[in-house]
């Protein structure tokens, strides 16, 4: 995983560098569909930049952001407050996912990114998999809008929380082995009449 740091200047509209300890983290979609991060990242530092000074409800910025493509890009240090969900900021990791469908469905290559930040974030600063959460959980708004969805954002919360097993274990059980296929056979459909699962495996001996 690669964070690219494009870190915004501190500025009185959405970086005042105020302390936050990261205790919980929250999903977003950018809510326009087809803009990447550098737009994205753009959009932020022109409001760090002050060019919409008498316009509060712009003043908005993110910890993350997660492209298209599965870039990640961080414009505030986690340990400082950053404004995407009113009231709700002090100790928020926010992640902005751009996305590409009318429906807000998350790309691939976001979704994969995303457990990876997700799961480097969990680990670094101990944050529990129940303090991963929509800016719906937060305050209400339909954000992510595709994941309000609570199905959807059942199966997308398990993909980037669950810790991946790998490799697999497998157990196998064996329950004949025979010198002759035609045997083999035989048995294996008693055993499949039996109601078990069965297939024949052919292993060379070496005699
Ligand atoms: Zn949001």
């Amino acid at each position: 995983m690669k964070i690219i740091d494009k870190i915004i200047s501190k500025n009185r509209y959405n970086r005042i560098g105020l302390a936050s300890a990261p205790k919980r983290i929250c999903v977003h979609y950018t809510g326009q569909a087809g803009t990447g991060v550098d737009r994205l990242a753009l959009y932020y530092a022109n409001v760090a930049a002050g060019m919409f000074p008498d316009k509060p409800n712009s003043w908005t910025s993110t910890q993350y952001i997660v492209g298209l493509n599965g870039e990640i890009i961080r414009i505030v240090p986690d340990n400082e407050i950053s404004y995407a969900a009113s009231g709700h900021n002090d100790g928020t990791l926010h992640i902005e996912v751009c996305y590409k469908q009318n429906s807000g469905e998350f790309e691939q290559a976001s979704k994969t990114a995303l457990r990876e930040l997700v799961q480097y974030l969990m680990k670094k600063y101990s944050i529990p998999a129940d303090k991963v959460l929509r800016h719906y959980d937060l305050t209400g708004k339909r954000c992510p809008a595709y994941y309000v969805d609570e199905t959807r954002w059942a199966a997308l919360h398990e993909y980037i929380t669950a810790p991946e097993v790998n490799p697999r274990t497998l157990y196998r059980v064996q329950v004949g082995a025979f010198s002759s296929k035609s045997n083999a056979e035989a048995y294996m459909a008693k055993v499949k009449a039996a109601g078990f699962g069965a297939f024949i495996v052919e292993v060379k001996n070496n005699a």
